[in-house]
């Protein structure tokens, strides 16, 4: 494992390649930001909007998928309050849903929009769940796939032609450059950016999941969005992203933070819609060496809010293991153990990565310096 110079991501991530420079693809394309013309950027953006403009079926203008975090509480006052469009908002109810994620997404709804909150089979969602876990090691593919297509679909029932994603993660988190700067986010980009480990939703069908159960969660083609008229583009691609910006206009809404601390990472005000959200992080310690730590601090360091050296003091107090409050409240749903899913986990340990000793799997030359022992990794 090989880490960036300038940030904290391994080459064991997904989207990560270090370059001979010693630094990686996420922190290259990061050190060119200044060089984007957000100008025009945003010129592009309005010019695009009127074309949408009282276009859309049912008098809207354009869906915006939200969850009730931050970023989608800042994508509908930029929408709603900055270019005066009537959006529609749609969420993919994931069935682990928080209180506090409930209690901010009412802060979104309060925000005087028509919303939709869609729920999936929950009998399908406990079996695609599982399987995810046991077939991809991932707490996140149903909610990610559902939360893809829920949005996608729903603009073309509706007959809504524009759909307004936040950031580009292959932006904040590695990806190719045709990819980080297609404005477009497409059936390709959620394959292979959206946590969807590359793999069609169609293949989970099998065993017992029928297709007719899937189809809820695949996804349109880019050839069905086409003929739709539905183009869903990155509001980061337009307009600079910055969480914390978004954060404190998503505050004036009503959005709360964690008061106990974060759930995994470094922000406490993320990553807390949703019981699984923090297990599909923590998978990321097993495939590739990291926590969510690790993610959040790359983004502060590249930001200029954070040295290298305070990173790596933020790895070594990480909170980025498995609580128990959300281990338990997955394996209640699926009907596991704790245990069953601590196997599991294991079970996906990278062998370049994890050594056996004992009873125990541990990662030895971590960027600390000392060495990771799973069973710390669980509280
Ligand atoms: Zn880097």
């Amino acid at each position: 494992m090989k880490y960036c110079k300038t940030c904290v991501q391994p080459d064991t991530r997904p989207g990560i390649v270090i370059g001979e420079d010693g630094v990686c693809n996420a922190c290259t394309n990061h050190k060119d930001r200044p060089n984007v013309n957000w100008g025009q950027r945003k010129l592009q953006f309005e010019e695009m909007l009127e074309r949408f403009r009282g276009k859309g079926g049912d008098g809207f203008d354009c869906v915006i998928p939200v969850s009730g975090g931050k970023d989608s509480i800042y994508q509908v006052h930029k929408m709603k309050y900055e270019y005066g469009m009537n959006p529609l908002c749609v969420t993919y109810r994931t069935p682990l849903r928080t209180a506090l994620g409930q209690k901010n997404l009412d802060a979104l709804i309060a925000m005087n929009v028509m919303h939709i909150d869609i729920s999936f089979p929950v009998s399908v969602e406990k079996k695609l769940l599982e399987k995810t876990l046991i077939e991809e090691g991932s707490a996140g593919i149903p909610t990610h796939m559902g939360m893809f297509a829920a949005a996608l679909k729903t603009a073309m029932r509706h007959s809504i032609g524009l759909v307004i994603w936040g950031e580009n993660s292959a932006q904040e988190y590695g990806g190719d450059m045709d990819d980080v700067l297609n404005p477009a986010m497409t059936r390709h980009w959620c394959l292979k950016y959206g946590c969807m480990r590359e793999r069609e939703p169609m293949s989970y069908v099998g065993g017992n999941i029928s297709a007719e159960e899937m189809k809820p969660f695949d996804l349109p083609a880019d050839s069905e969005l086409e003929e739709a008229k539905v183009r869903a583009v990155f509001l980061g691609h337009y307009f600079a992203w910055d969480s914390s910006e978004n954060l404190e206009i998503a505050k004036r809404y009503g959005f709360t933070s964690r008061t106990n601390g974060s759930v995994m990472g470094l922000y406490d005000y993320a990553d807390l819609d949703c019981h699984l959200i923090p297990l599909h992080h923590f998978t990321k310690w097993y495939k590739f060496g990291i926590g969510r730590t690790f993610d959040n601090a790359s983004v502060e360091i590249r930001n200029g809010r954070m040295s290298r050296e305070e990173a790596i003091e933020k790895i070594r107090n990480h909170r980025d293991i498995a609580w128990k409050e959300n281990v338990e409240a997955l394996c209640d749903f699926i009907g596991w153990n704790t245990e069953k899913f601590r196997s599991c986990m294991r079970s996906f340990a990278n062998k370049s990565l994890w050594k056996q000793s004992g009873d125990e799997l541990v990662m030895e030359n971590f960027i600390t310096g000392s060495k990771v022992v799973d069973s710390n990794l669980y509280e």
